[in-house]
Protein backbone atom coordinates (compact mmCIF):
# COMPACT_ATOMS: atom_id res chain seq x y z
CA UNK A 1 0.00 0.00 0.00
CA UNK A 2 2.50 2.47 1.42
CA UNK A 3 4.81 1.36 -1.68
CA UNK A 4 1.59 2.11 -4.20
CA UNK A 5 1.31 5.61 -3.07
CA UNK A 6 4.72 6.86 -2.88
CA UNK A 7 4.97 6.19 -6.70
CA UNK A 8 1.48 8.13 -6.99
CA UNK A 9 3.13 11.22 -5.30
CA UNK A 10 6.34 10.64 -7.51
CA UNK A 11 4.33 11.00 -10.66
CA UNK A 12 2.20 14.09 -8.92
CA UNK A 13 5.26 15.82 -8.27
CA UNK A 14 6.99 15.67 -11.61
CA UNK A 15 3.96 16.51 -12.57
CA UNK A 16 4.20 19.67 -10.97
CA UNK A 17 7.23 20.36 -11.54
CA UNK A 18 6.85 19.91 -15.34
CA UNK A 19 3.91 22.45 -15.67
CA UNK A 20 5.80 24.94 -13.84
CA UNK A 21 8.44 24.16 -16.29
CA UNK A 22 6.40 24.47 -19.12
CA UNK A 23 5.20 27.85 -18.43
CA UNK A 24 8.38 29.06 -18.11
CA UNK A 25 10.16 27.75 -21.04
CA UNK A 26 7.46 29.09 -23.02
CA UNK A 27 5.57 25.69 -24.21
CA UNK A 28 2.16 26.63 -22.97
CA UNK A 29 0.82 30.22 -21.20
CA UNK A 30 -1.78 32.08 -19.85
CA UNK A 31 -0.57 35.18 -22.41
CA UNK A 32 -1.27 36.18 -25.58
CA UNK A 33 1.32 35.50 -26.91
CA UNK A 34 2.52 31.97 -25.46
CA UNK A 35 0.64 28.79 -26.70
CA UNK A 36 -2.97 28.23 -25.56
CA UNK A 37 -2.53 24.16 -25.88
CA UNK A 38 -0.15 21.63 -25.27
CA UNK A 39 0.59 18.03 -23.98
CA UNK A 40 3.29 16.45 -22.12
CA UNK A 41 4.51 12.80 -21.38
CA UNK A 42 6.62 11.93 -18.72
CA UNK A 43 9.21 9.47 -19.74
CA UNK A 44 10.32 8.12 -16.42
CA UNK A 45 6.41 7.08 -15.84
CA UNK A 46 6.07 5.06 -19.65
CA UNK A 47 9.91 3.48 -18.06
CA UNK A 48 8.61 2.56 -15.05
CA UNK A 49 5.29 0.74 -16.32
CA UNK A 50 6.83 -0.86 -18.94
CA UNK A 51 9.27 -2.38 -16.40
CA UNK A 52 6.46 -2.78 -14.61
CA UNK A 53 4.55 -5.36 -17.44
CA UNK A 54 7.58 -6.83 -17.77
CA UNK A 55 8.84 -8.23 -14.44
CA UNK A 56 4.76 -8.78 -13.24
CA UNK A 57 4.80 -11.39 -16.04
CA UNK A 58 8.73 -12.39 -15.38
CA UNK A 59 8.11 -12.98 -11.83
CA UNK A 60 5.24 -15.70 -12.84
CA UNK A 61 6.82 -17.49 -15.94
CA UNK A 62 8.98 -20.39 -16.28
CA UNK A 63 12.65 -19.67 -16.42
CA UNK A 64 13.21 -18.97 -20.37
CA UNK A 65 9.63 -19.15 -21.17
CA UNK A 66 9.81 -17.07 -24.65
CA UNK A 67 7.46 -13.75 -24.26
CA UNK A 68 6.90 -10.60 -26.29
CA UNK A 69 5.57 -7.24 -24.80
CA UNK A 70 3.98 -5.85 -27.53
CA UNK A 71 2.68 -2.27 -27.12
CA UNK A 72 -0.72 -1.24 -28.82
CA UNK A 73 0.20 0.84 -30.90
CA UNK A 74 -3.27 2.81 -31.36
CA UNK A 75 -3.21 3.50 -27.80
CA UNK A 76 -0.43 6.25 -28.67
CA UNK A 77 0.57 6.16 -31.78
CA UNK A 78 4.01 8.82 -32.13
CA UNK A 79 6.90 7.00 -32.98
CA UNK A 80 9.06 8.29 -30.22
CA UNK A 81 7.20 7.00 -28.25
CA UNK A 82 7.39 3.37 -29.52
CA UNK A 83 11.03 4.09 -29.71
CA UNK A 84 11.00 4.43 -26.14
CA UNK A 85 9.29 1.44 -25.46
CA UNK A 86 11.46 -0.72 -27.90
CA UNK A 87 14.35 0.95 -26.08
CA UNK A 88 12.50 -0.50 -23.02
CA UNK A 89 12.40 -4.45 -24.55
CA UNK A 90 8.56 -3.81 -25.80
CA UNK A 91 7.43 -4.60 -29.62
CA UNK A 92 4.44 -3.49 -31.66
CA UNK A 93 1.03 -4.58 -31.82
CA UNK A 94 -0.01 -2.65 -35.29
CA UNK A 95 -3.95 -2.65 -36.76
CA UNK A 96 -3.48 -0.60 -39.62
CA UNK A 97 -0.65 0.55 -42.73
CA UNK A 98 -0.47 3.03 -40.85
CA UNK A 99 0.24 1.96 -37.37
CA UNK A 100 3.11 -0.74 -39.16
CA UNK A 101 4.44 2.17 -40.97
CA UNK A 102 5.38 4.01 -37.71
CA UNK A 103 6.62 0.54 -35.60
CA UNK A 104 8.91 0.45 -38.78
CA UNK A 105 9.86 4.26 -38.50
CA UNK A 106 10.73 3.86 -34.98
CA UNK A 107 12.90 0.97 -35.92
CA UNK A 108 11.03 -1.94 -34.07
CA UNK A 109 11.59 -5.29 -36.25
CA UNK A 110 9.47 -7.62 -38.04
CA UNK A 111 9.45 -10.64 -35.40
CA UNK A 112 8.77 -7.91 -32.53
CA UNK A 113 5.55 -6.66 -34.32
CA UNK A 114 2.09 -8.64 -34.64
CA UNK A 115 -0.22 -7.45 -36.62
CA UNK A 116 -4.12 -7.66 -35.65
CA UNK A 117 -7.85 -6.07 -37.03
CA UNK A 118 -10.47 -7.68 -38.51
CA UNK A 119 -10.44 -6.07 -42.09
CA UNK A 120 -6.55 -6.89 -43.28
CA UNK A 121 -6.56 -6.97 -47.51
CA UNK A 122 -4.82 -9.30 -49.35
CA UNK A 123 -1.92 -6.83 -49.94
CA UNK A 124 -1.23 -6.33 -46.02
CA UNK A 125 -1.51 -10.18 -45.23
CA UNK A 126 0.68 -10.58 -48.27
CA UNK A 127 3.56 -7.82 -47.17
CA UNK A 128 2.75 -9.03 -43.12
CA UNK A 129 3.83 -12.62 -44.42
CA UNK A 130 6.71 -11.71 -46.50
CA UNK A 131 8.25 -9.55 -43.95
CA UNK A 132 7.85 -12.02 -41.12
CA UNK A 133 5.88 -10.36 -39.18
CA UNK A 134 3.12 -12.49 -36.57
CA UNK A 135 -0.47 -12.36 -37.79
CA UNK A 136 -3.71 -13.08 -36.06
CA UNK A 137 -6.43 -13.65 -38.18
CA UNK A 138 -10.04 -12.54 -37.23
CA UNK A 139 -12.57 -14.84 -39.71
CA UNK A 140 -12.99 -17.76 -41.64
CA UNK A 141 -12.54 -15.98 -45.15
CA UNK A 142 -9.41 -14.38 -43.94
CA UNK A 143 -7.99 -17.57 -43.49
CA UNK A 144 -9.08 -19.11 -46.76
CA UNK A 145 -6.70 -16.29 -48.24
CA UNK A 146 -3.39 -17.06 -45.91
CA UNK A 147 -4.06 -20.51 -47.07
CA UNK A 148 -3.30 -19.31 -50.89
CA UNK A 149 -0.67 -17.15 -49.72
CA UNK A 150 1.16 -19.87 -47.33
CA UNK A 151 0.57 -22.01 -50.93
CA UNK A 152 2.01 -19.63 -53.14
CA UNK A 153 5.07 -18.78 -50.97
CA UNK A 154 6.38 -20.21 -47.54
CA UNK A 155 6.47 -18.31 -44.71
CA UNK A 156 8.35 -18.11 -41.70
CA UNK A 157 5.38 -15.38 -40.17
CA UNK A 158 3.67 -16.97 -37.03
CA UNK A 159 -0.06 -17.82 -37.79
CA UNK A 160 -2.97 -18.03 -35.13
CA UNK A 161 -6.52 -17.64 -34.95
CA UNK A 162 -8.17 -14.70 -32.68
CA UNK A 163 -11.15 -16.23 -30.83
CA UNK A 164 -14.03 -14.16 -29.20
CA UNK A 165 -14.53 -16.35 -25.73
CA UNK A 166 -18.36 -15.01 -25.59
CA UNK A 167 -17.60 -13.81 -21.39
CA UNK A 168 -19.81 -11.33 -21.13
CA UNK A 169 -19.53 -6.93 -21.33
CA UNK A 170 -17.98 -4.44 -19.34
CA UNK A 171 -19.25 -1.57 -17.96
CA UNK A 172 -18.81 0.34 -21.54
CA UNK A 173 -20.40 -1.29 -24.04
CA UNK A 174 -18.54 0.40 -27.24
CA UNK A 175 -15.71 -1.58 -25.45
CA UNK A 176 -16.69 -4.89 -24.78
CA UNK A 177 -15.24 -7.36 -27.36
CA UNK A 178 -16.07 -10.45 -25.63
CA UNK A 179 -20.23 -10.74 -25.26
CA UNK A 180 -22.09 -13.10 -27.98
CA UNK A 181 -22.42 -10.71 -30.43
CA UNK A 182 -18.75 -8.98 -30.68
CA UNK A 183 -17.28 -8.31 -34.09
CA UNK A 184 -13.99 -9.66 -33.19
CA UNK A 185 -12.33 -13.15 -33.68
CA UNK A 186 -14.00 -16.65 -33.97
CA UNK A 187 -17.37 -16.18 -31.53
CA UNK A 188 -15.80 -19.83 -29.39
CA UNK A 189 -19.40 -20.69 -28.14
CA UNK A 190 -21.57 -20.47 -31.39
CA UNK A 191 -22.99 -24.20 -32.53
CA UNK A 192 -20.05 -25.82 -34.03
CA UNK A 193 -17.56 -23.04 -33.44
CA UNK A 194 -15.32 -25.22 -31.68
CA UNK A 195 -15.03 -28.49 -33.46
CA UNK A 196 -14.36 -25.67 -36.53
CA UNK A 197 -11.76 -24.58 -34.51
CA UNK A 198 -9.87 -28.03 -33.67
CA UNK A 199 -10.38 -28.91 -37.84
CA UNK A 200 -8.83 -25.70 -38.99
CA UNK A 201 -5.64 -26.32 -37.25
CA UNK A 202 -5.28 -30.16 -37.59
CA UNK A 203 -5.89 -29.26 -41.50
CA UNK A 204 -3.29 -26.55 -41.20
CA UNK A 205 0.26 -27.24 -39.20
CA UNK A 206 1.14 -24.08 -39.77
CA UNK A 207 -1.21 -22.56 -37.23
CA UNK A 208 0.95 -22.29 -34.20
CA UNK A 209 -1.15 -19.42 -32.26
CA UNK A 210 -3.89 -18.81 -30.87
CA UNK A 211 -5.12 -15.59 -29.75
CA UNK A 212 -7.66 -13.50 -27.38
CA UNK A 213 -8.08 -9.71 -26.70
CA UNK A 214 -11.34 -9.46 -24.13
CA UNK A 215 -10.33 -6.93 -21.55
CA UNK A 216 -10.52 -3.03 -22.04
CA UNK A 217 -11.31 0.08 -19.91
CA UNK A 218 -14.55 -1.21 -17.62
CA UNK A 219 -14.17 -4.66 -17.95
CA UNK A 220 -13.32 -6.39 -14.15
CA UNK A 221 -9.96 -8.70 -13.85
CA UNK A 222 -11.54 -11.90 -13.09
CA UNK A 223 -13.70 -11.21 -16.95
CA UNK A 224 -10.43 -10.69 -18.81
CA UNK A 225 -8.74 -13.40 -17.19
CA UNK A 226 -11.60 -15.83 -17.77
CA UNK A 227 -10.92 -15.01 -21.46
CA UNK A 228 -7.80 -16.19 -20.94
CA UNK A 229 -8.61 -19.21 -19.42
CA UNK A 230 -10.83 -19.85 -22.38
CA UNK A 231 -8.22 -19.78 -25.04
CA UNK A 232 -5.43 -21.92 -23.21
CA UNK A 233 -8.16 -24.72 -22.97
CA UNK A 234 -8.63 -24.51 -26.06
CA UNK A 235 -4.98 -24.76 -26.96
CA UNK A 236 -4.59 -27.44 -24.79
CA UNK A 237 -7.82 -29.27 -26.87
CA UNK A 238 -6.04 -28.42 -30.17
CA UNK A 239 -2.73 -29.77 -29.09
CA UNK A 240 -4.04 -33.24 -28.06
CA UNK A 241 -5.88 -33.52 -30.96
CA UNK A 242 -3.02 -33.56 -32.94
CA UNK A 243 -0.85 -35.58 -30.81
CA UNK A 244 2.40 -32.99 -31.16
CA UNK A 245 2.40 -29.54 -29.39
CA UNK A 246 0.93 -27.45 -32.81
CA UNK A 247 -0.36 -24.30 -30.57
CA UNK A 248 3.24 -22.84 -29.00
CA UNK A 249 2.30 -19.49 -28.29
CA UNK A 250 -0.53 -18.14 -26.43
CA UNK A 251 -1.36 -14.14 -27.60
CA UNK A 252 -3.60 -12.50 -24.38
CA UNK A 253 -4.11 -9.84 -25.54
CA UNK A 254 -4.29 -6.45 -23.58
CA UNK A 255 -7.01 -4.99 -21.95
CA UNK A 256 -6.00 -3.64 -18.24
CA UNK A 257 -8.45 -1.22 -17.22
CA UNK A 258 -6.99 2.02 -15.86
CA UNK A 259 -7.95 4.66 -12.74
CA UNK A 260 -9.05 7.62 -14.14
CA UNK A 261 -10.17 9.08 -10.65
CA UNK A 262 -6.85 9.81 -8.86
CA UNK A 263 -3.04 9.53 -9.49
CA UNK A 264 -3.14 5.90 -8.06
CA UNK A 265 -1.84 3.12 -10.44
CA UNK A 266 -4.47 0.47 -10.03
CA UNK A 267 -5.03 -2.14 -11.11
CA UNK A 268 -1.47 -2.83 -11.52
CA UNK A 269 0.10 -5.65 -13.89
CA UNK A 270 1.05 -7.95 -10.63
CA UNK A 271 -2.55 -7.68 -9.93
CA UNK A 272 -3.70 -8.55 -13.48
CA UNK A 273 -1.12 -11.64 -13.66
CA UNK A 274 -2.25 -12.51 -10.28
CA UNK A 275 -5.39 -13.13 -11.33
CA UNK A 276 -4.52 -14.79 -14.90
CA UNK A 277 -2.71 -17.14 -12.11
CA UNK A 278 -5.70 -17.89 -10.44
CA UNK A 279 -8.04 -18.48 -13.72
CA UNK A 280 -5.03 -20.34 -15.63
CA UNK A 281 -2.18 -21.46 -13.65
CA UNK A 282 -0.37 -23.56 -16.67
CA UNK A 283 -0.94 -20.74 -19.07
CA UNK A 284 3.02 -19.72 -16.72
CA UNK A 285 4.19 -23.33 -16.95
CA UNK A 286 6.57 -22.57 -20.27
CA UNK A 287 4.34 -24.96 -22.20
CA UNK A 288 3.58 -21.83 -24.11
CA UNK A 289 5.34 -18.91 -25.29
CA UNK A 290 3.24 -15.70 -24.23
CA UNK A 291 2.69 -12.24 -26.13
CA UNK A 292 0.52 -9.86 -24.81
CA UNK A 293 -0.92 -6.11 -26.17
CA UNK A 294 -1.17 -3.53 -23.55
CA UNK A 295 -1.87 -0.11 -24.82
CA UNK A 296 -4.05 2.23 -22.19
CA UNK A 297 -2.20 0.62 -19.40
CA UNK A 298 1.27 1.76 -20.56
CA UNK A 299 0.47 5.09 -21.20
CA UNK A 300 -2.23 6.56 -20.15
CA UNK A 301 -1.30 8.14 -16.42
CA UNK A 302 1.69 9.50 -18.56
CA UNK A 303 0.43 12.01 -20.06
CA UNK A 304 -0.89 15.37 -19.42
CA UNK A 305 -3.03 18.17 -21.57
CA UNK A 306 -1.83 21.65 -20.59
CA UNK A 307 -4.72 24.29 -22.02
CA UNK A 308 -5.34 27.81 -21.25
CA UNK A 309 -8.24 29.45 -20.20
CA UNK A 310 -9.33 32.03 -22.41
CA UNK A 311 -12.47 33.49 -20.81
CA UNK A 312 -14.76 32.75 -18.20
CA UNK A 313 -18.43 33.39 -18.09
CA UNK A 314 -21.82 32.42 -16.15
CA UNK A 315 -25.16 31.22 -17.94
CA UNK A 316 -28.08 30.32 -16.10
CA UNK A 317 -25.75 30.97 -12.88
CA UNK A 318 -23.41 27.97 -14.01
CA UNK A 319 -19.78 29.56 -14.19
CA UNK A 320 -18.06 27.86 -17.05
CA UNK A 321 -14.56 28.33 -18.60
CA UNK A 322 -13.44 27.99 -21.94
CA UNK A 323 -10.45 26.71 -22.41
CA UNK A 324 -8.37 25.17 -25.93
CA UNK A 325 -8.87 21.33 -24.49
CA UNK A 326 -11.78 20.04 -25.20
CA UNK A 327 -13.65 17.18 -28.11
CA UNK A 328 -10.32 16.88 -30.30
CA UNK A 329 -7.91 15.72 -27.52
CA UNK A 330 -10.73 14.17 -25.29
CA UNK A 331 -13.11 12.67 -28.20
CA UNK A 332 -14.82 10.01 -25.90
CA UNK A 333 -15.35 12.59 -23.05
CA UNK A 334 -16.98 15.10 -25.16
CA UNK A 335 -19.01 11.97 -26.31
CA UNK A 336 -20.03 9.96 -23.50
CA UNK A 337 -19.16 11.75 -20.38
CA UNK A 338 -20.44 9.06 -18.21
CA UNK A 339 -17.89 6.59 -19.39
CA UNK A 340 -15.33 8.45 -19.78
CA UNK A 341 -15.23 11.36 -16.64
CA UNK A 342 -11.69 13.05 -16.74
CA UNK A 343 -10.10 14.99 -14.02
CA UNK A 344 -9.30 19.03 -14.11
CA UNK A 345 -6.32 20.03 -12.25
CA UNK A 346 -6.52 23.82 -11.69
CA UNK A 347 -3.17 25.71 -11.94
CA UNK A 348 -2.46 29.85 -11.75
CA UNK A 349 -0.58 31.82 -14.83
CA UNK A 350 2.53 31.08 -13.52
CA UNK A 351 1.90 27.00 -13.21
CA UNK A 352 1.09 26.91 -9.67
CA UNK A 353 -1.19 24.52 -8.44
CA UNK A 354 -4.27 27.09 -7.98
CA UNK A 355 -6.10 26.82 -4.34
CA UNK A 356 -8.92 28.34 -3.69
CA UNK A 357 -12.95 27.52 -2.27
CA UNK A 358 -14.73 25.10 -4.83
CA UNK A 359 -17.12 26.43 -6.71
CA UNK A 360 -19.04 24.17 -9.26
CA UNK A 361 -18.16 25.16 -12.82
CA UNK A 362 -18.35 23.90 -16.38
CA UNK A 363 -15.03 23.10 -18.60
CA UNK A 364 -15.57 23.37 -21.65
CA UNK A 365 -13.58 23.02 -25.10
CA UNK A 366 -12.99 25.31 -27.79
CA UNK A 367 -15.08 23.66 -30.68
CA UNK A 368 -18.73 24.59 -31.75
CA UNK A 369 -21.04 22.11 -30.41
CA UNK A 370 -22.83 22.43 -26.94
CA UNK A 371 -21.35 19.13 -25.66
CA UNK A 372 -18.02 20.06 -26.00
CA UNK A 373 -17.23 19.82 -22.34
CA UNK A 374 -14.39 17.90 -20.43
CA UNK A 375 -16.61 18.71 -16.69
CA UNK A 376 -19.90 19.55 -15.84
CA UNK A 377 -20.53 21.25 -12.12
CA UNK A 378 -16.76 19.88 -11.36
CA UNK A 379 -16.05 21.47 -7.33
CA UNK A 380 -13.17 23.62 -8.27
CA UNK A 381 -11.10 26.80 -7.34
CA UNK A 382 -12.94 29.52 -9.46
CA UNK A 383 -10.87 29.72 -12.93
CA UNK A 384 -10.18 33.27 -14.37
CA UNK A 385 -8.81 33.82 -17.94
CA UNK A 386 -5.04 33.04 -18.39
CA UNK A 387 -5.56 30.35 -15.74
CA UNK A 388 -4.02 26.84 -16.89
CA UNK A 389 -6.03 23.65 -16.73
CA UNK A 390 -4.25 20.22 -16.73
CA UNK A 391 -6.18 17.51 -18.10
CA UNK A 392 -4.47 14.08 -16.79
CA UNK A 393 -4.22 10.44 -17.27
CA UNK A 394 -4.56 11.50 -21.11
CA UNK A 395 -1.19 9.31 -22.11
CA UNK A 396 -3.24 6.49 -24.43
CA UNK A 397 -6.43 7.46 -26.66
CA UNK A 398 -6.90 11.20 -26.08
CA UNK A 399 -4.26 13.68 -27.47
CA UNK A 400 -2.73 11.29 -29.49
CA UNK A 401 -6.11 9.78 -31.38
CA UNK A 402 -6.69 13.60 -32.70
CA UNK A 403 -10.25 14.61 -33.97
CA UNK A 404 -10.57 17.03 -36.47
CA UNK A 405 -13.21 18.39 -35.42
CA UNK A 406 -13.60 22.17 -36.36
CA UNK A 407 -10.43 22.38 -37.96
CA UNK A 408 -8.48 22.25 -34.98
CA UNK A 409 -4.97 21.81 -34.72
CA UNK A 410 -2.99 18.67 -33.58
CA UNK A 411 -1.17 19.82 -30.64
CA UNK A 412 2.59 19.52 -29.54
CA UNK A 413 3.68 16.94 -28.05
CA UNK A 414 6.73 16.82 -25.66
CA UNK A 415 8.22 14.43 -23.49
CA UNK A 416 10.12 15.53 -19.93
CA UNK A 417 12.67 13.99 -17.65
CA UNK A 418 13.85 15.46 -14.69
CA UNK A 419 17.94 15.96 -14.53
CA UNK A 420 19.98 14.54 -11.87
CA UNK A 421 19.55 18.29 -10.18
CA UNK A 422 15.89 18.53 -10.44
CA UNK A 423 15.59 20.41 -14.08
CA UNK A 424 12.69 19.74 -16.00
CA UNK A 425 14.13 18.70 -19.20
CA UNK A 426 11.66 19.10 -22.04
CA UNK A 427 12.37 17.33 -25.18
CA UNK A 428 9.59 17.75 -28.62
CA UNK A 429 8.23 14.56 -29.60
CA UNK A 430 5.79 16.12 -32.40
CA UNK A 431 5.26 19.20 -33.39
CA UNK A 432 2.08 21.23 -33.31
CA UNK A 433 0.35 21.25 -36.60
CA UNK A 434 0.93 24.43 -38.55
CA UNK A 435 -1.51 25.73 -40.50
CA UNK A 436 -0.74 25.22 -43.84
CA UNK A 437 -0.40 21.39 -43.21
CA UNK A 438 -4.66 21.97 -42.08
CA UNK A 439 -4.40 23.57 -45.56
CA UNK A 440 -2.78 20.78 -46.99
CA UNK A 441 -4.96 18.12 -45.67
CA UNK A 442 -7.92 19.60 -46.43
CA UNK A 443 -7.14 19.49 -50.22
CA UNK A 444 -5.83 22.86 -50.30
CA UNK A 445 -3.64 21.46 -53.13
CA UNK A 446 -6.90 21.30 -54.99
CA UNK A 447 -8.19 24.23 -54.99
CA UNK A 448 -9.95 24.82 -58.39
CA UNK A 449 -11.14 20.58 -58.15
CA UNK A 450 -14.65 20.80 -58.38
CA UNK A 451 -15.65 24.18 -59.97
C1 LIG B 1 -6.97 -2.05 -28.60
C2 LIG B 1 -6.33 -3.38 -28.58
C3 LIG B 1 -5.33 -3.66 -27.66
C4 LIG B 1 -4.94 -2.71 -26.54
O1 LIG B 1 -5.99 -2.51 -25.65
P1 LIG B 1 -5.74 -1.66 -24.30
O2 LIG B 1 -7.09 -1.64 -23.66
O3 LIG B 1 -5.29 -0.31 -24.73
O4 LIG B 1 -4.72 -2.37 -23.50
C5 LIG B 1 -4.70 -4.88 -27.74
N1 LIG B 1 -5.03 -5.79 -28.69
C6 LIG B 1 -5.99 -5.55 -29.60
C7 LIG B 1 -6.31 -6.58 -30.61
C8 LIG B 1 -6.68 -4.35 -29.57
O5 LIG B 1 -7.66 -4.12 -30.45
Amino acid sequence: MAANTDVGEDASARRDLAVRAAVEQGLVGGTDSAEPLTCLLDTAGIRASAAALTSAFAAALAPGTPVLHAFAVKAAPLVPVLRLLADAGLGCEVASPGELALARAAGVPAGRTVLDSPAKTAAELREALALGIAVNADNPQELARLDALVAQAPTGAPIGLRINPQTGAGTIDALSTATSTSKFGIALRDPGAREWLVRAYLDRPWLTRLHVHSGSQGVPLPLIAEGVRELHALAEEINTAAGRRQVDTLDIGGGLPVNFASDEETPRFAAYVAALREAAPALFSGAYGLVTEFGRALLAKHGLVLARVEYTKTTGSRPIALTHAGVQLATRTAYAPAAWPVRILPYDAKGAPKTGDPVAQDVAGPACFAGDLLATARELPLLAPGDLIGVPDTGAYFFTAHYGYNSLPRPAVHGFALTPSGEVRFSLARPAQDLPSIVTEAGGDFRDALL
